[in-house]
C-alpha cells in the first residue's frame, strides 16, 4: 500500500492533504510518512526472516532527522553512523548504544573517543592505521571495543560512480588480498576485539548480482581467517539496495535480497548485520514545492520555476538523478516543460523536456522519492535557508525540523572590527 495517494483529486500523505501542510509550514518542505517508514522497516525485516537474529542498523546519513530516527528506533532498528554528529543524533533519538555501528573512512581521534565513551556496539575499521589508533585509545581507557574490518571486495556495483564504494580504486575498506594479514595484526592489538568483517559496495543498486559476488568474497575471507585461527562471529553486509525513482522501474525486493543472503551465508555461522538507508527512507518522503512562475524559452518547452532548488534537493545536480514530479492537484492535462529552481546555476535543473502534469504559477507539486539523501544533503547556497521537514502520522502532522532562515545563518557570521 502506498501512503502518497490522490483523494478527491488532491495528493495526500496518509490522511493529510498536502495543501494543508503548504499552508501551515510554507514551501519548499520535505514531508515524510510515518506509516511508510514503518512499513518499509517491516518489509525489510520480513525479508530477512530466513536468518537467525539479524541486526539492522539504519544508515543515518540517508535521513538523520531525529523524528525519523525515533520512528525506526521504535521498530527495533539500530543505527549505522559515519560521523560524531550522526552518533549524537542516533543516541538523542533513542537508539541503544549497543545497536550502533560506526562506519566511515576518516573517523577522527575525537570521533573514535566519542564512540568508545558512548559504548557503541561495533566499530567498522576501514584501515590498518585506524585500527592502531583505536587500539591505543581503547588501551588508554582500559576497555576492549568490538570491531569488524571493512574490506573492499573490488566489485563493480553497477551504480552511479559517485556512490560506488566497493571498487579497488574507491577509498573505502582494506584491499581484500591484504585483509587477512591486517585482521591478524589488529587481532593481536590490545583494546580491540576483532570479531568480524564488513562490506558495503555502494548505493542505489538495481541488481543483486554484484552484492552476491561481494558476499561470496566475504565468505571466502571468513573461511580463510578461520583457517588461520582467527575468530569471526559477526559479518556486516552493509546497505545499498536501490529503490524505484520512476514509476515503471523494478528493483529487487527485500524478500529477494534476503533469500539471496540466506543462500550465500548459509554456512557462515555468524551474526549478520545490515545497514539499509535508501530502501527504508527513500520512498517515505516527498519534497513539496510551489511553482513561482513559468517562463517561455524560445521555441522550446517552458521553464517551470519552482521554489525548491538544488540546495534543497541536490541529487539531480549531483548525480543527474531523476525524481518524479507530480502536481498536488492534477487536472488531467499534461504538458512538456523544463523544471528548474531559482538558483543562479544551470545545474539547478530538476528535469529537461519532461512530460508533467499541466501546472502554473502558484500551483503545488512534489518531487517524489525524496525521503533519503534529500534534506540531509541540503546547503544554504545562494543564501537560501534550510528547508523545513514535516512528519505525517495518520491525520496529524508535525514540523520535525524548523525552516532555518537566511538571517539565522548570517547570525553565525562576524565582520571583524578591523574591517
Ligand atoms: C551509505 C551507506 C549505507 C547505506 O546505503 P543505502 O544505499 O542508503 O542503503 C550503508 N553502509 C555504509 C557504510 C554506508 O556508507
Amino acid at each position: 500500500m502506498d501512503h502518497f495517494q490522490l483523494r478527491n483529486g488532491i495528493l495526500h500523505v496518509e490522511d493529510v492533504p498536502l495543501p494543508a501542510i503548504a499552508e501551515a509550514v510554507g514551501t519548499p518542505v520535505y514531508v515524510y510518512s510515518r506509516a511508510t517508514l514503518v512499513r518499509h522497516a517491516q518489509v525489510f525485516r520480513d525479508g530477512l526472516s530466513g536468518l537467525s537474529d539479524p541486526h539492522i542498523a539504519f544508515a543515518v546519513k540517508s535521513n538523520p532527522n531525529l523524528a525519523v530516527l525515533r520512528v525506526l528506533a521504535k521498530e527495533g532498528f539500530g543505527a549505522d553512523v559515519v560521523s560524531g554528529g550522526e552518533l549524537t543524533r542516533a543516541l538523542a533519538a533513542g537508539m541503544k548504544p549497543a545497536d550502533i555501528v560506526f562506519s566511515g573512512v576518516g573517523k577522527t581521534h575525537a570521533e573514535l573517543v566519542q564512540g568508545i565513551e558512548a559504548g557503541i556496539g561495533q566499530f567498522n575499521i576501514e584501515s590498518e592505521e585506524e585500527g592502531y589508533e583505536l587500539s591505543a585509545i581503547a588501551q588508554d581507557r582500559g576497555v576492549r571495543v568490538a570491531c569488524a574490518l571493512r574490506v573492499n571486495p573490488d566489485v563493480d556495483a553497477r551504480t552511479h560512480e559517485k556512490i560506488s564504494t566497493g571498487k579497488r580504486e574507491n577509498k573505502f575498506g582494506v584491499p581484500l588480498d591484504r585483509a587477512a594479514s591486517i585482521y591478524a595484526a589488529l587481532a593481536d592489538k590490545p583494546g580491540l576485539d576483532m570479531r568480524g568483517v564488513a562490506v558495503h559496495i555502494g548505493s542505489q543498486l538495481g541488481d543483486l548480482e554484484p552484492l552476491e559476488t561481494a558476499f561470496g568474497k566475504l565468505g571466502a575471507l571468513i573461511a580463510e581467517l578461520r583457517g588461520k585461527g582467527q575468530s569471526v562471529t559477526h559479518a556486516d553486509l552493509g546497505g545499498g539496495l536501490g529503490v524505484p525513482y520512476r514509476k515503471d522501474e523494478v528493483f529487487p525486493t527485500p524478500a529477494e535480497y534476503g533469500a539471496m543472503v540466506a543462500r550465500v551465508t548459509a554456512d557462515w555461522s555468524v551474526r549478520l548485520s545490515f545497514e539499509p538507508g535508501r530502501v527504508i527512507a527513500g520512498n517515505a518522503g516527498v519534497l513539496l514545492t510551489r511553482v513561482i512562475r513559468s517562463k517561455r524559452s524560445g521555441n522550446g518547452p517552458p521553464f517551470v520555476i519552482v521554489d525548491a532548488a538544488m540546495n534543497d534537493l541536490a541529487r539531480p545536480a549531483m548525480y543527474g538523478a531523476w525524481h518524479d514530479f507530480d502536481a498536488v492537484q492534477p487536472t488531467g492535462e499534461r504538458m512538456t516543460a523544463h523544471i528548474v529552481g531559482p538558483i543562479c546555476e544551470t545545474g539547478d535543473t530538476f528535469a529537461m523536456d519532461r512530460e508533467i502534469d499541466a501546472i502554473g504559477a502558484g500551483d503545488l507539486a512534489v518531487f517524489r522519492t525524496a525521503g533519503a539523501y534529500g534534506a540531509t544533503m541540503a546547503s544554504s547556497y545562494n543564501s537560501r535557508g534550510y528547508v523545513a521537514e514535516v512528519l505525517v502520522d495518520g491525520d496529524r502532522f508535525a514540523v520535525v525540523a524548523d525552516r532555518i532562515m537566511p538571517h539565522s545563518i548570517m547570525d553565525a557570521e562576524r565582520v571583524p572590527e578591523w574591517l
